[in-house]
């Protein structure tokens, strides 16, 4: 048969000569040892914690090589364009920090654009129909029915399922078969005429995993789709070829498709790049580890973060806690260090199941909201409240100085040692609800209703705005002695059935009444903040 007849058949018209495009998407200059990665999501709207994972993994290798990390958006498989997919992503990582230096609507170098596979479509019919001319590409007429009768007789036979040797029909179909099915109009895809053979086996190096035992492909897998449009396998190969991709870092289940890309690049000629499969992330369920679930998991979605109001950088803290061992040492140890100083290695990446643990991120989150300023917290909370707050809350912003004297007190700003009450933004807000009107009743009285009475009077007959908080407090603890509770609390440890209680139920009772909760910062300062009139509201309210 000959093929170029064939290709011109397939594929009509002038292509460019393939050196063209090495031509027009030259090796970078850049300096050696420098890697280029990228983030090739496919523009469905939903970002998950697993491509931060990721993203976080080749943005540090490509800048701290002094290289590139460029946004390529895989939308070959897209029927429908996702509407504000790309922004999507574009955002979602912005806001954990992860900035791109080119590709699809960042700007930048444009040497190698465009960032989107389907304005690159003529690229990759150029190189397929090279691959018709010398004999590794041919056509496919087979129909959606004839290739799932094959697959039913296949795992009938307890055979492996595919296009592949005995199985691809049309491999070296006759000529007049080819062009009887040309001229009768059926459909056609365009396949790989693969090379490999199942019982071959061979090792590979990955960055991450190390040597790997992988088999040979011996798929004929499809390049070009009946409407010209390439597959990602094919797509993904030419592109970062193209690109001058150094690195590929990608998740794990992509490892089961390496051997049909590393065909791929062999068979177009191309210098194979450096892959590292990431580890999936994994987490307890009761006894055994799973992968995160779309379904059954709200935090694998990116969004998740935002709404909750994790603060951007614990999410980080954590990501990089997971993907470099020795991270949360160094981080300790320099805690005020940017991240970007970490000397982020790709070969102190985990080769298995990274566990992911809610209760882990929420731990650092304390500690890294603890190391905010009031000022820097007010910002952080302001931003999230204006997206996710309600309008109750964003009106807490309405007077800032009030606002940051009740984050310096919750911080535990000035005082011995840092508070770490706040986790996130949405918690911290209904933490802070009862400096405001959004007073919510959390925790009950554990004292009876005379008692709770006679405390709310007495304190009123003394509290003054005024007093100082020795004063204040030697009024609670008389308040305290003429109840029958003990005004000291050596007293009360000493003798306990002596006593209805000790003075600190006398001030839990006050704690409640003025906030609703039985555990606060102190309550002196609190009702500084707050103020006269309102104290004096609250405990009336308080009376049963
Ligand atoms: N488009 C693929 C995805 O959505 C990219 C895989 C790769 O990085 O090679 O995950």
């Amino acid at each position: 048969m000959d093929l170029n007849t064939l290709a011109e058949r397939l594929l009509p018209g002038e292509y460019p000569a393939l050196d063209t495009f090495e031509k027009q998407y030259p090796p970078r200059d850049l300096p050696k040892n420098a890697e280029v990665t990228r983030l090739a999501p496919s523009p469905t709207g939903f970002i998950h914690l697993g491509n931060l994972f990721v993203a976080i993994a080749n943005e540090r290798i490509a800048h701290r090589s002094g290289g590139v990390l460029y946004l390529r958006i895989e939308d070959t498989d897209l029927k429908r364009k996702v509407e504000g997919a790309v922004e999507a992503v574009i955002s979602a990582l912005d806001y954990f920090d992860i900035r791109f230096d080119e590709g699809a609507q960042i700007g930048g170098d444009d040497t190698y654009a465009p960032g989107y596979q389907r304005q690159r479509a003529h690229i990759y019919r150029a190189y397929a129909k090279d691959l018709i001319r010398r004999g590794r590409a041919y056509p496919c007429f087979c129909t959606e029915e004839e290739l799932a009768a094959l697959r039913e007789e296949q795992t009938a036979n307890k055979e492996v399922t595919g296009y592949y040797g005995k199985y691809a029909k049309w491999r070296d179909a006759p000529e007049e078969a080819v062009y009887a099915a040309l001229d009768a109009g059926k459909p056609y895809v365009i396949r790989l005429k693969s090379m490999g053979g199942a019982s071959h086996k061979f090792t590979f190096h990955d960055e991450i995993k190390g040597d790997v035992t992988v088999t040979e492909n011996d798929q004929d897998v499809v390049i070009l789709k009946s409407d010209g449009i390439p597959t990602y396998h094919f797509a993904h190969a030419v592109d970062d070829h193209l690109m001058r991709t150094t690195l590929v870092i990608r998740g794990e289940e992509w490892l089961a498709s390496l051997p049909i890309h590393l065909e791929l690049f062999d068979v177009l000629g191309f210098r194979r790049p450096k892959y590292g499969h990431n580890c999936s992330l994994m987490k307890m369920d009761g006894e055994s580890k799973r992968k995160l679930s779309k379904r059954k998991d709200p935090e694998l979605s990116l969004s998740y973060y935002r709404q909750e109001g994790y603060h951007p950088f614990a999410v980080k803290v954590y990501m990089l806690t997971l993907l470099n061992s020795d991270f949360e040492e160094w981080h300790m140890k320099f805690p005020d260090k940017p991240l970007e100083e970490f000397p982020f290695r790709i070969g102190k990446m985990s080769k298995s199941g990274a566990l992911f643990d809610l209760d882990k991120l929420n731990d650092i989150s304390k500690t890294e909201l603890a190391r905010l300023s009031a000022e820097e917290m007010l910002a952080f909370l302001k931003a999230w409240a204006a997206d996710y707050g309600t309008p109750a809350q964003q009106a807490y912003f309405a007077d800032e100085g009030y606002l940051l004297k009740v984050l310096t007190l919750c911080m535990g700003i000035g005082g011995k040692k840092r508070r770490k009450d706040f986790v996130t933004a949405k918690q911290a807000m209904e933490e802070i609800g009862y400096f405001f009107s959004g007073r919510t009743q959390r925790d009950d009285y554990r004292v009876d209703e005379a008692t709770r009475n006679a405390i709310l009077d007495g304190f009123l007959t003394t509290f003054s705005i005024e007093n100082d908080a020795q004063v204040w407090f030697s009024n609670v603890k008389a308040l305290a002695g003429s109840l029958g509770f003990a005004a000291e609390m050596r007293d009360y440890k000493a003798n306990p059935a002596a006593y209805k209680g000790s003075v600190s139920d006398v001030a839990e009772v006050l704690r409640i009444a003025v906030t609703g909760r039985a555990n606060t910062p102190d309550l002196w300062t609190i009702m500084q903040i707050l103020g006269d009139a309102r104290t004096r509201e609250r405990i009336l309210a308080a009376r049963a």
